[in-house]
């Protein structure tokens, strides 16, 4: 059960960088998929152009079946986004934060959704707390909470664990399994091996704009 395919999707920049070879991928429903890559591979680009952030040169993604180009509306629905940075504003409750991202998109303030998306990241007793008075490890939770506010099918994480230390990978990691286990399809970045090899269902390796399958991890090693 495929749940978002990507056909033939190229990327060269206005500077000449070619960032995405033609790229084909199926992701299916329910699983954690790692795109694997080092720094400049293409990984931000390849999530950017699914989520509709950055316009590919050609190819076409498609959600549900459906061509993103003809139903936006819906494709932008089904997708959240977990950005590298934090974008969270400095003075607002996150409580605020995270309920206005699901008006955002249209849907009317559901207080008991809210909450619930808050207790399962085991952030409801701070929701009156502001930025800077959050932990790390919070504020990462935070921008999750703001990626699921409008319950989207498809989570995409950019490198989730970059520059957070052993624990804070470890807590993250669990989240990751247990939205993958309440039903949320899962993208993640990384250019940890380690990282991919322990969470993901399967792998793609991708490297200069080319992406490489791999079906089962134990040949990961083999790929790299
Ligand atoms: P495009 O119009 O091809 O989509 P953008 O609007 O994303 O390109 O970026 C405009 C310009 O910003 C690029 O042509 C490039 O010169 C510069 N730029 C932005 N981000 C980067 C980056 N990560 N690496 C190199 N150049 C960048
Ligand atoms: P990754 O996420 O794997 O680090 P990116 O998708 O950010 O890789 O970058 C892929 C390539 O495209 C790199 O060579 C990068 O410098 C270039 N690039 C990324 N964004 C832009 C941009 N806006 N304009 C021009 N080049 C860019």
């Amino acid at each position: 059960d495929v749940i978002l395919s990507v056909r033939g999707l190229r990327k060269s920049y206005a500077s000449g960088t070619e960032a995405l070879k033609p790229i084909d991928l199926d992701i299916k429903r329910g699983e954690i998929f790692a795109l694997l890559g080092p720094n400049g591979a293409g990984k931000t680009t390849l999530i950017s152009i699914i989520c509709g952030i950055v316009t590919p040169s050609g190819g076409e993604v498609l959600v549900d079946g459906q061509d993103w180009r003809t139903h936006f509306r819906h494709a932008r629905r089904e997708i959240g986004l977990v950005p590298q940075e934090l974008t969270m504003d400095v003075f607002e409750p996150l409580l605020n934060t995270v309920s206005f991202s699901r008006e955002l998109f249209g849907y009317p303030a559901d207080p008991k959704r809210i909450e619930e998306i808050l207790r399962s990241l085991s952030l409801w007793d701070k929701r009156k707390a502001i930025l800077k008075e959050l932990s790390g490890g919070m504020k990462r939770r935070v921008m999750i909470a703001k990626a699921l506010a409008h319950e989207p099918k498809i989570l995409f994480l950019d490198e989730p664990t970059a520059g957070v230390d052993v624990e804070l990978r470890r807590d993250m990691w669990n989240l990751v399994r247990k939205l993958r286990d309440q039903g949320t399809t899962i993208i993640l970045t990384t250019h940890y091996i380690e990282e991919a090899e322990e969470m993901a269902d399967r792998v793609g390796v991708i490297n200069k704009g080319e992406l490489i399958l791999v079906e089962n991890k134990d040949e990961l090693m083999k790929k790299l």
